[in-house]
């Protein structure tokens, strides 16, 4: 049998239970062998029934005394209960919506419980249990040996349990199925790894604690070495397949926009500068990811970088997330480089079609060195004669994919900068951006002063308001954010359109105010932001689309509502829309930290500025799933690693794939690669 094979040669699954299999995702032998055990139990310390502590999940071996059903509770529910002994003591065991359940558990026969008990009505001594984690009965043929030691607990579904998992694995394994070593034997030792077998054997069916951590560690490693593997192959590929443009030194455009900037370059921007610059003048195609706080400055550098293209005859682009955001970078770059003779031109979503038909023309006959616009620009059927450098703005947004979208056009290859302000923790730069180079920009340009934060509960708010009337009276403008659009009768969650109008009829009286939410039609967005912009809205009520980007330096002051509705990241992201001028800068989260947990979550916003701290503190409060989830990321499914403690293990498998890779000893990633990842890496599998 090969690991491509279908689950359905396996002895013991025919076509039910491979459809079971199926809506699990699991369709052929190697989808199997990595469905690894969503966690353990050891049988090996088994609680006599007499011994059980409420509250504390145990794993009990006794005897079915009798088995009973009814119906009952609000939804009718079926309900099972066994009485289960041990000779020390009796459990009441109950099982909601399971009927099936008693085929397998007759009276007389063994089992294996492991799950959390509680006390039972009445009687000393006795125990009820419903949060059962696994069952295990016992075959009347089993030693009770068997089922003694660790036992693997998988996820499943419906009609497939524990016992069948380990039954199918336990005989999966012992047929040795030839498994790709994925790396030499040499590397293997040299890094301390088991062989790939054994891991596998040992992560299912472990013999003790420390060979289950070992074979972790292993899998582990093979997981995120593949992936980067996939993510460095690709960047190769694109680099070798394609001819990059090799821009020359740096010529008169650069150096007189460098003159004529009115500060200094930080220490981090001059490095990323020197990156960029560097990358630009070699023939391989430029791959290159700017990730720096909001207000680190990463837009001078692509502005450097655009001159640098159009001085060596070639045309620049610049994508934005979002209309405002483009208008707003072609306001900046037609600013500083017309006057130097430099033609900028806007592909606005507003533009008539006869207008949009005219910036296409310009683009195709290069009456146009620098285009700005939302990532329609790279997606539309816009033909650049000469494109040298596309710069994307907060790219986060878009996957492995979308880059790989953008290599399949034009002969030869564009340099791409990609530009994020998004505090992304490492780890997930290594996994997610492994395809690309990274220039770090953590400190921000000199006398900028920090964004103040104070955390406060809802009795407050009156005087919060107060004092941003005051703020708005002294010149300045103000943001209030709110969680959601419209109120509903079935949260009293405050909706952005509520809390406008509650403050524009109030206290606000006589200033002017706004509302921007997503749902507004683009156009009517725009008109709001630019007003906002232009300083004719004082105080705007907005959902979280003011998230991204844009510049306001007057604004100075901003109210969240409920802030413990958001990440920490979102919150830091949103901080950024003020404190981008010379004046002092006050942001004031609202919330009722009902709990102790959301409270300790808000105060880590009063005590920190630092972007990548909050992102590594919100990715370890909401876990990966809800982090990523937020972010759309196009980061590849793990199994067993975990990215947010295993960084070593990332880092030494990086390694590794960089020197195979390089040793031309890749051996069988390739062909796992297109087994377990194939979509996401189609590109390379193609070729
Ligand atoms: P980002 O794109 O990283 O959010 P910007 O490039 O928009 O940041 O810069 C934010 C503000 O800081 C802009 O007004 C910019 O002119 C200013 N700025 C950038 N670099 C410096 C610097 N080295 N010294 C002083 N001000 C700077
Ligand atoms: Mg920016």
């Amino acid at each position: 049998m090969k690991l491509e094979d279908s689950i359905q040669y396996i002895k013991g699954i025919g076509p039910k239970k491979a459809a079971e299999l199926n809506r699990l995702g699991i369709r052929n032998i190697y989808d199997l062998l990595i469905w690894f055990p969503r966690t353990y139990e050891d049988q090996s310390v088994l609680t006599p029934i007499a011994s059980l502590q409420a509250g504390e999940t145990a794993v009990v071996a006794g005897t079915i005394l009798n088995l009973s059903e009814h119906r009952g509770g609000r939804r009718n529910m079926h309900i099972l209960t066994a009485m289960i002994g041990d000779g020390t003591g009796f459990l009441q065991v109950t099982w909601f919506n399971q009927p099936y359940l008693k085929q397998q558990l007759k009276p007389g026969k063994r089992v294996f419980l492991s799950g959390k008990p509680s006390y039972a009505y009445g009687g000393r001594g006795q125990f009820a249990m419903n949060q059962i984690q696994s069952c295990h009965v016992l075959d009347e043929e089993e030693e009770p040996a068997d089922s003694c030691g660790i036992q693997p607990v998988y996820s499943t579904t419906g009609h497939l349990n524990q016992k069948f998992f380990r039954k199918v694995m336990s005989g999966l394994l012992q047929m040795a199925i030839p498994l790709p070593n994925l790396l030499s034997e040499p590397m293997r030792k040299r890094l301390g790894l088991m062989e790939r077998s054994k891991a596998f054997r040992a992560v299912h069916f472990p013999e003790t604690m420390e060979e289950l951590r070992a074979a972790r560690r292993c899998l582990a490693f093979d997981e995120l070495y593949l992936i980067q593997c996939g993510l460095i192959l690709l960047r190769q590929q694109t680099q070798r397949e394609k001819k990059g443009i090799r821009h020359l030194m740096n010529g008169r455009l650069v150096r007189q926009i460098i003159d004529t900037l009115p500060f200094q370059l930080t220490q981090d921007q001059q490095k990323a500068w020197r990156d960029v610059q560097q990358d630009m003048e070699q023939e391989r195609p430029m791959r290159r990811l700017i990730q720096g706080d909001v207000g680190s400055g990463k837009t001078v550098i692509a502005m450097l970088a655009l001159a640098k293209t159009v001085e060596n005859g070639c045309q620049g682009a610049l994508m934005a997330p979002t209309e405002i955001l483009a208008s707003q970078h072609y306001e900046l770059l037609a600013a500083r480089l017309a006057p130097l003779g430099m033609r900028v031109g806007l592909l606005s979503g507003r533009l008539t079609p006869k207008k949009r038909e005219e910036v296409y023309r310009a683009i195709t006959c290069h009456d146009l060195d620098i285009v700005v616009g939302t990532h329609a620009l790279i997606q539309d059927a816009v033909q650049f004669a000469r494109l040298g450098l596309v710069v994307t703005d907060e790219q986060h947004r878009f996957g492995i994919h979308q880059r790989a979208e953008l290599e399949k056009r034009g002969s030869r290859m564009p340099d791409v900068l990609v530009m994020t302000a998004t505090p992304i923790p490492r780890t997930m730069t290594l996994t997610v951006y492994g395809d690309l180079d990274v220039s770090l920009i953590r400190e921000l340009p000199p006398g900028r002063k920090p964004v103040r934060t104070f955390l406060r509960r809802p009795d407050r708010r009156a005087l919060i308001y107060r004092y941003v009337r005051e703020q708005i009276w002294a010149g300045r403008q103000a943001y209030v954010v709110c969680p959601r659009i419209e109120q509903s009768e079935a949260s009293p969650i405050s909706s952005a359109e509520e809390v406008y109008d509650e403050l524009r009829c109030g206290i606000f009286q006589g200033i002017p105010c706004g509302l921007l939410h997503g749902r507004m039609k683009a156009a009517e967005k725009e008109a709001v932001m630019r007003d906002f912009y232009q300083n004719r809205i004082k105080l705007l009520v907005s959902t979280t689309v003011i998230e991204v980007g844009v510049n306001v330096p007057n604004a100075s002051i901003m109210v969240v509502e409920q802030a413990e509705r958001f990440g920490l990241a979102q919150l830091h992201q949103l901080r950024g829309r003020i404190g981008r001028g010379p004046y002092a800068s006050y942001c004031i989260l609202i919330s009722e930290m009902k709990t102790e947990a959301s409270q300790a979550r808000l105060h880590i916003m009063e005590s920190t500025a630092d972007g990548f701290e909050l992102a590594e503190e919100d990715l370890k409060l909401r876990g990966p799933g809800q982090f990523f989830g937020s972010m759309q990321h196009g980061l590849p499914d793990l199994r067993i690693a975990d990215v947010l403690n295993d960084l070593d293990i990332l880092l030494q498998a990086r390694q590794a794939a960089m020197e195979n890779i390089r040793n031309q000893q890749l051996g069988t990633a390739r062909e796992m690669l297109r087994m377990q990842y194939g979509r996401q890496f189609l590109h390379i599998i193609e070729s």
